[in-house]
């Protein structure tokens, strides 16, 4: 599943880091305590086929049809079989043809045999069932009075546990089957499923049609897929394996821009996997509405439709890393699934790191160091501001609420730093192996640790336990001086982090670069494992900078303190632009005119588009009128992404008229990027200015991708702090607008109801209704935007959530928005007055937690709480 860079964008265009309400609020811990372990579910019988035959019903919203399951049992005389369902209308359910008794009871479908089968013994159980309106599992999209341009549609999501919603089945990763669907649509759909096309053919009713598909290669229930409407189909060949692209008409361009690049990854992934492509064909379907930024169903991959672009957003936005992902995913996740989700980073960690190579491939090194270093910003963020986890962890209440930083981000910064340990030749030769001897099987980590030890022959315990069963990261401290009588150079490396049951003391692999004045470098490689090393080396003369981990491969914190002069040594002369960027982000903190002039250089110089936007976002923390003079003519540089970072430093400068007016006068005349113009109305609202108003007003209306422009207007407006700024949000608002902007609208206004008593009040009476809103987008959003306003009113609303809402991120957002309200850790300005109020809630807030501590003890083993 790609889920965090899509509300990464979704919060980026809001251009709020607190928009999801965690930076706020500091580290608290992953779970409540009463939250017990997950273990994984036991089996009963081996499910061999899933055949459905379905007709999908678009006006009443309906499904109805038979699910067939061949199975095996795994224990003796097995008398008795359960079936995962959710809101399904069993109807009638046969064994071996025979009808058999069944009943229905707590998501459970049990079935009695009529005579116990023996350990091996096969049977076909066969479920009549329907479900109409389905809330999750089975989406039907179509248009409405307020969007009646919408497509008409119907998609499944089967991860994590929702495709129990769509057919009753055994939904937990640890079992694999072949599948078929056979669905009958309206005949001018197409509808796609998993594996290959068996047939076509006119349906029995009039004007249907229906399509069979067989994936003849087990997999799990999770990755079943159903998806149809009104599509085109575009075609492709990656060697011998056809790549299918849907999409509805008029977005053919557009698709193949987003997708082309997919038979390249196929036979990229192919050659340093060594496994061929495993399935029939590989198709993208691009969906309205979609929940997710795409899902790696096997062969039949779900993509948001909001990925597809047109040639202006392709300057600086690219669909590859999404592509690229769920491309990964149908050998990690698919082919080799998890066992349970506690190992779900061997689903997902994978799938991170696998885009990152494909960056690497095809936009050379640095551009994949600049992906690793937005992986780490991600981890960071979570961990200092939300809360810290070990990879591999069982205690969750929703198997969704594992989907997060430390799932992807630091799964495939923990990948990398195996790649860095052992050397690409036996990195991707384990990786062969382990696949090899896993495909079509479910696995933990330990056997991905096993596959590395057998290729290497090394021992992985320590790697696997500081990294993937501990928490944490070393936070390092480094020092370093020179011995002029003895020439020579000594480093420092102390580990400062605390050292506990749960956070080791790091072992690693790394190196130091010593870096003369004219930019010449030794490197030295060293190991650390104890809590303060000095390393020596010979060395003529001083160094003039000293660089730890120069590639930036170590997942770690580093404070080493660095003179202006060795700063900008590196800023000149390292590499590696990581290492520039670095020294560059160092060198904002300096100020003096020197740094700004090597800043300016960097900006208007360097040869990497990162480096000049690291330049850039400097030059905005230094905040002088030479930094605002080079920013004026960094507007220049050609990369749209070092454009977007130099608008972004000139919003720092509030009370500098002429950044203002360098941003009003870029929206005046419009720029390349749409990206470049949604980020100068942003800075443009945090400058202040009195002329950026109106500005924001007439920008807002600029179509755009994604909505970026409106939304990021919205944020602007917001950061003007006018009260007139209430009114345009609330024009926005509406259902019935494009999502992405009434979702920016409802952000901007949780920062505005700061203005005043009477206007907060007014905000919180608009924004309440939306927590229960249609839009799952807005639902998400709001328990953020009531946390920002901080006022106990939301509570009821936030519980409501939390408690009913059938998707687990939601709850859980909404839980934690309720207790930042309580406990009284909110950005609101006016918080404070309300501390009185917030003593009473509390006492009703630790009542309410007994409460649902009895209810999940009750109701919430199952998983699906
Ligand atoms: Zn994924």
């Amino acid at each position: 599943m790609h889920k965090p860079r899509f509300l990464d964008q979704l919060t980026a265009e809001l251009a709020d880091h607190e928009a999801f309400g965690t930076q706020l609020a500091g580290r608290r811990p992953f779970q409540p305590e009463h939250v017990e372990p997950q273990w994984p579910r036991d089996r009963q019988a081996d499910i061999r086929h899933i055949r459905l035959e379905l007709t999908l019903d678009f006006e009443r919203r309906a499904i109805a049809g038979t699910a067939t399951h061949r199975l095996a049992a795994i224990v003796d005389d097995l008398a008795r079989l359960e079936f995962d369902e959710a809101e399904l209308e069993i109807k009638a359910v046969r064994a071996g043809g025979r009808p058999v008794e069944f009943t229905t009871d707590g998501g459970k479908l049990a079935v009695t045999l009529a005579a116990p089968i023996k350990a091996g013994a096969e049977i076909e159980i066969t479920i009549d069932y329907a479900a109409t309106q389905p809330r999750r599992g089975l989406y039907f999209v179509g248009p409405d009075a307020a969007y009646p341009d919408k497509p008409v549609e119907a998609w499944t999501q089967g991860e994590d546990e929702d495709s129990r919603y769509w057919f009753p089945c055994y939904d937990y990763p640890n079992d694999k089957a072949t599948s078929e669907v056979i669905v009958t649509v309206p005949a001018r759909f197409t509808a796609i499923s998993n594996g290959a096309l068996v047939s076509t053919a006119p349906g029995a009713s009039p004007e249907t049609r229906t399509f069979h598909w067989r994936q003849e290669v087990p997999h799990s229930a999770y990755l079943i897929t159903l998806a149809a409407g009104e599509f085109v189909e575009l075609r492709d060949q990656a060697g011998a394996v056809p790549v299918l692209y849907y999409v509805h008409a008029g977005r053919e361009h557009d698709a193949r821009r987003a997708f082309g690049n997919t038979p390249r990854m196929i036979q990229f992934y192919e050659r340093i996997i060594g496994v061929p492509y495993p399935y029939a064909k590989y198709a993208q379907v691009a969906v309205t509405d979609f929940i997710f930024g795409g899902m790696e169903n096997t062969s039949a991959t779900t993509q948001t439709a909001d990925t597809l672009h047109d040639e202006r957003a392709h300057l600086d936005f690219s669909s590859d890393p999404l592509v690229a992902h769920e491309l990964a995913h149908q050998w990690w996740g698919d082919l080799v699934t998890c066992r349970d989700w506690s190992h779900a980073w061997l689903n997902e960690g994978f799938a991170t790191y696998f885009e990152a190579l494909w960056c690497e491939e095809t936009l050379g090194a640095d551009e994949f160091a600049w992906n690793l270093r937005q992986d780490r910003g991600n981890y960071f963020g979570e961990d200092a501001h939300h809360y810290r986890r070990p990879i591999v962890c069982n205690r969750y209440r929703a198997p969704i609420e594992l989907f997060d930083r430390f799932l992807y981000e630091k799964g495939a910064l923990v990948l990398h730093m195996l790649r860095r340990l052992l050397g690409d030749t036996l990195f991707f030769k384990s990786l062969n192996r382990y696949c090899t001897q896993h495909r079509g099987q479910n696995v933990i980590t330990q056997d991905l640790q096993r596959a590395f030890e057998e290729t290497t022959g090394r021992n992985l315990d320590w790697f696997f336990d500081q990294w993937v069963y501990k928490e944490g990261h070393p936070e390092l401290e480094i020092t370093s001086s020179y011995d002029d009588q003895h020439k020579l150079a000594s480093v420092a490396v102390k580990q400062t982090q605390q050292v506990n049951a749960t956070t080791a003391l790091f072992r690693f692999t790394s190196s130091i670069a010593l870096m003369d004045a004219d930019g010449a470098e030794t490197r030295h490689q060293v190991e650390v494992e104890r809590r303060e090393h000095t390393f020596h080396f010979p060395s003529a003369k001083a160094p003039k900078a000293v660089r730890f981990d120069p590639g930036h491969d170590l997942l770690k914190t580093v404070r080493h303190k660095r003179s202006r002069e060795a700063l900008e040594t590196v800023l000149r002369y390292a590499p590696e632009a990581i290492g520039r960027g670095e020294a560059a982000s160092e060198l904002g903190k300096d100020g003096s005119a020197a740094a700004i002039a090597a800043l300016k250089t960097a900006l208007l110089g360097d040869r990497f588009w990162g480096v000049r936007a690291d330049a850039a976002s400097a030059l905005g923390a230094i905040r002088t009128e030479a930094a605002i003079a080079a920013l004026v003519e960094g507007l220049s540089v050609a990369h749209p992404k070092a454009r977007r970072a130099v608008v972004r430093a000139l919003g720092e400068f509030r009370d500098r008229p002429e950044a203002a007016a360098a941003l009003l006068e870029l929206l005046k005349r419009g720029d390349p990027s749409y990206f470049v113009e949604a980020e100068a109305a942003l800075a443009l609202g945090r400058t202040r200015d009195g002329r950026a108003f109106e500005t924001l007003r007439a920008v807002l209306e600029r179509p755009s991708h994604q909505n970026v422009i409106a939304t990021h207007a919205l944020s602007g407006m917001a950061e003007l702090r006018e009260e007139r700024a209430i009114d345009v949000a609330r024009e926005m608002i509406p259902y019935g607008r494009p999502p992405r902007v009434r979702v920016a609208a409802a952000g901007a206004m949780a920062k505005l109801a700061e203005l005043s008593q009477s206007r907060r009040a007014e905000i919180l009476d608009l924004l309440l209704p939306l927590a229960d809103d249609r839009e799952f987008l807005m639902r998400l959003r709001i328990p953020g935007a009531l946390e920002q306003i901080g006022d106990p009113r939301a509570l009821g609303a936030l519980r409501r959530l939390e408690q009913s809402d059938l998707d687990g991120r939601i709850r859980r957002r909404a839980g934690e928005a309720a207790s930042a309200i309580v406990e009284g850790r909110t950005r609101s300005e006016e918080g404070s007055r309300m501390r009185t109020e917030i003593d009473k809630l509390r006492e009703d807030n630790r009542r309410f937690e007994e409460r649902l501590a009895r209810l999940e003890a009750r109701g919430g083993r199952n998983g699906n709480s």
